[in-house]
């Protein structure tokens, strides 16, 4: 399967924090055949394992499953859904998004309404809703209906967005943060028959709501390295200040030096900059962004593991759709491919 197929499967799952399920699954398929071994640990973390020489440095990946998303909160006695948030998201992006609720019967298709803007106040209609003034209409007319239809508070409840083709090797879809990261680590695997590391090629749960499931699998791997792949701001659109958010589509994957959770290990920094520049992969350096990833927890591992993130630039990230070129994801999984193969000259 080709890389814009796994991610466009990855993409159309669901896997809103703690509910990785769809993804876990998909995730296991696709590594078993280029691991030795894929576990499952305690908190639904997926883990390949590619068994490497004896003694050869233990290297990590990890790209996170889940996606930000909304769960059920309560269930109004005229059948309308209220919601609770998962992870970051800006209220301003709910209002008429078609989502998917996971009931226990199976999907319901529905849409986050509000009170309509004919008969809001003038004030009303200047400020945003907040999320808690919105709910979900799934087409049930009372309470015992929506019950009825399998609704129980809870219920995660993804964005209604599939994945499409819009431009030369240019993406839109849902939840690239980071079925992206977790396609450029499936594809990187294929690429690794001759390196001397054991590679662990993880699957993460919860990475939106604290990096909750990286934590405890860099605990039980505890490797020698550890990288992140993930997406970050690309800030190349109309609006955007240079010094807002550096970072652009299109330019190849981008290293961080440093964000809110992690300092770059300059072992990891220098291995990945070595990697770019040798094999001539196009990069950017991207340094004070706000937020954090998986590395983040990695790095703080039991007595400290050296550390690091790879991203692919994605606009309009925690939105319910984000758009990313093709071209800077090959580039992503050409710059891990060959920054494992030189891992055992830098640690
Ligand atoms: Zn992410």
């Amino acid at each position: 399967m080709k890389l814009a197929e796994i991610l466009e499967k990855l993409s159309n799952a669901c896997g809103v924090a703690g509910r990785e399920e769809e993804v876990r699954s998909l995730m296991k398929t696709f590594l078993k055949p280029y691991v030795d071994e894929v576990e499952e640990d305690k908190l639904g973390n997926v883990i390949g394992i590619r068994k490497g020489k004896k003694n050869a440095p233990k290297v990590m990946l990890a790209g996170h499953m889940d996606e930000i998303g909304l769960l059920v909160k309560t269930i109004s006695k005229e059948g309308f859904l209220q919601f609770a948030k998962i992870g970051g998201i800006d209220d301003r992006i709910l209002l008429a998004q078609n989502v998917i609720v996971h009931a226990e019967n199976g999907p319901l298709h529905g849409v986050i309404g509000s009170k309509p803007p004919h008969i809001q106040k003038e004030d009303e209609r200047k400020k945003v809703l907040a999320y808690d003034e919105l709910f979900i209409d799934i087409g049930a007319a009372t309470y015992e209906e929506a019950k009825k239809m399998g609704v129980k508070i809870g219920d995660p409840i993804e964005f209604d967005v599939r994945f499409a083709k819009i431009g030369k090797s240019v993406v839109i879809g849902k939840a690239f943060d980071d079925r992206a990261g977790c396609a450029v680590i499936v594809e990187a695997m294929k690429y690794l028959e001759k390196t001397e590391c054991t590679v662990y090629a993880v699957g993460t749960v919860q990475e939106e709501v604290g990096g909750r499931g990286a934590r405890t699998s860099a605990f039980g791997i505890y490797p020698d390295v550890g990288i992140a792949l993930d997406v970050t701001v690309a800030g190349d659109v109309p609006g955007v200040r240079e010094v807002e958010a550096p970072i652009k589509m299109r330019k190849g994957p981008s290293l961080t030096v440093a964000d809110y959770g992690l300092i770059t290990h300059p072992k990891v920094l220098r291995l990945l900059i070595d990697t770019a520049e040798e094999n001539k992969i196009p990069y950017q350096l991207e340094a004070g962004l706000p937020g954090g990833t998986d590395a983040s927890p990695i790095s703080l591992t039991r007595e400290g593991v050296p550390s690091g993130t790879t991203s692919i630039p994605t606009r309009y990230i925690h939105s319910p759709s984000s758009v990313l070129s093709l071209e800077d994801t090959e580039n992503t999984v050409k710059m891990i491919v060959a920054a494992i193969h030189k891992i055992p000259k830098y640690f």
